[in-house]
């Protein structure tokens, strides 16, 4: 290691965050080690996952292009199940032919592939290294111990751990008697779980309606999570699905659901089951997403520390977004440390621009904006049980040719949701609005 083990900064975990922070770090110049627990990068990631290549480019600029993409997204699908039916909003954009925003990943290769260009801009990447506690000295975090029996010195520390529940760094360190992180509650943690199926790249393009090399996304609301606060989602890779889903902690307490049962309900599910048709499970995995909102997140800089991504509760499950939050923050944290170096002070005020410029940012208008988002839906499950049940009869009159005439049709419409509470729906709808205003 360099320098007797000091460096400018040390980065915890090589997540998109992480590696975001170190790129951008060490392209600056800067002495960094990134230290991951995972045999290489990616090894013990999980996404579902679509990535968002704008925030890729501004950290690695033209090299996005040989990142291991899978498809680029061109079609995104939300379907709103009942039992027996799913009702679909379906959106096409040829632009994104040309111009394609968001592509299907796997993240064992991404992050591999994301971790090398950490190395080529020079930072020092060391994985199977656990970090096993952040050092505080003179209410200071002045580096880490790792489970090699190194000690690391470095004038910040950032950390990337993801979301770390319980046994994270973030919980377990204290400065003046305080730990950096208070515990999450179970309903601001969803439990995830995903499979990855093998299937031949035509047979996907043929059952999901893409060109060659296309790709789309499908997330479904309602039954698909047997009425419990998340979303499940099909996308496709070159020649797999990554099919998958969650919900809250908290929901599965309640229930007494595993996320199996979740994960088998979804496939079973008869707009689901043909997709899957034939297609092998390779890979099973499971994750928590932090959906604390903007109240969930924690103090992101302090003496000597940073935390970005995951480990800050930096995401926005109504988007299905989190890596990019991670790979903004952390380059964001990055170019904090290389303005604190150009400077020479690392003093906690110094390190305070990290948190000026993310409230500034388009990241903190977001987390503010869907803030109460997951709780209303947690508190009116009435929206993906009920109501999806009510529309699903609704459509089903409309749709039926059975000898009634269509305004004898549109009455029976009108009654029905009179009699399911039509006032109540239209309040909750505006609540649903209000809350993501
Ligand atoms: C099922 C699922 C689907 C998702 N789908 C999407 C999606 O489609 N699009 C999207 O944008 N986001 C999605 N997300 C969210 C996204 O995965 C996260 O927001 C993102 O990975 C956060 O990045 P991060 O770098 O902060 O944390 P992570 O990706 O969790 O990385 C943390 C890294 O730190 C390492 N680490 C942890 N502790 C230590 C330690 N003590 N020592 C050393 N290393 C350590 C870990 O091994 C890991 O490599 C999904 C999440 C899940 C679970």
């Amino acid at each position: 290691m360099a320098d007797a083990e000091r460096f400018d900064a040390v980065v915890v975990g090589a997540g998109p965050a992480g590696t975001a922070a170190a790129i951008t770090m060490a392209k600056a110049g800067l002495q960094v080690a990134l230290l991951e627990r995972g045999a290489k990068a990616g090894s013990k990631n999980v996404m579902g996952g679509i990535l968002y290549n704008h925030y890729l480019e501004e950290i690695v600029g033209e090299d996005w292009k040989q990142a291991p993409l899978e498809r680029p997204i061109i079609e995104e699908r939300r379907w709103l199940m009942t039992a027996e039916a799913a009702l679909g909003l379906d959106y096409k954009n040829l632009r994104n032919r040309e111009h394609p925003h968001s592509y299907s990943v796997l993240r064992a290769r991404f992050d591999a592939w994301f971790a090398e260009q950490a190395e080529k801009a020079g930072a020092f990447v060391v994985p199977e290294t656990v970090v096993d506690r952040l050092i505080v000295k003179d209410g200071r975090v002045v580096g880490v111990s790792t489970g090699r029996g190194d000690d690391l010195y470095a004038d910040v520390t950032v950390v990337c751990e993801g979301i770390g529940l319980g046994m994270g760094l973030l919980e377990r360190t204290q400065i003046n008697g305080r730990p950096l992180r208070r515990k999450l509650r179970a309903d601001e943690v969803a439990m995830a779980v995903k499979e990855i199926m093998q299937l031949d790249s035509k047979l996907i393009e043929e059952r999901f309606n893409c060109e060659p090399g296309e790709g789309c996304t499908i997330e479904c609301f309602g039954d698909s999570t047997m009425g419990m606060s998340g979303f499940m989602f099909i996308y496709t890779n070159k020649d797999s699905l990554s099919v998958g889903g969650g919900a809250l902690l908290s929901e599965f307490n309640k229930t007494l659901r595993t996320p199996n049962d979740l994960m088998e309900h979804f496939k079973q599910h008869p707009a689901v089951k043909p997709l899957l048709r034939g297609a092998q499970t390779v890979e099973y995995l499971a994750h928590l997403i932090p959906e604390g909102g903007h109240r969930g997140i924690p103090r992101v800089h302090g003496p000597g520390y940073l935390v970005c991504g995951d480990a800050a509760m930096l995401s926005n499950p109504v988007h299905r977004e989190g890596s990019n939050l991670a790979m903004e923050s952390g380059r964001i944290a990055g170019e904090t440390v290389v303005h604190a170096k150009e400077a020479g002070d690392f003093s906690e005020r110094r390190l305070a621009e990290y948190r000026g410029r993310l409230d500034h940012s388009w990241i903190m208008a977001d987390m503010k904006k869907y803030d109460k988002a997951v709780p209303l839906l947690e508190h009116n499950p009435q929206m993906l049980t009920k109501y999806p049940a009510v529309a699903d009869r609704a459509l089903d009159e409309f749709f039926r040719v059975d000898g009634t005439s269509k305004w004898d049709k549109q009455k029976r419409i009108l009654r029905m949701l009179r009699k399911e509470g039509m006032l109540k729906m239209g309040w909750d709808t505006f609540k649903a609005v209000w809350a993501m205003k």
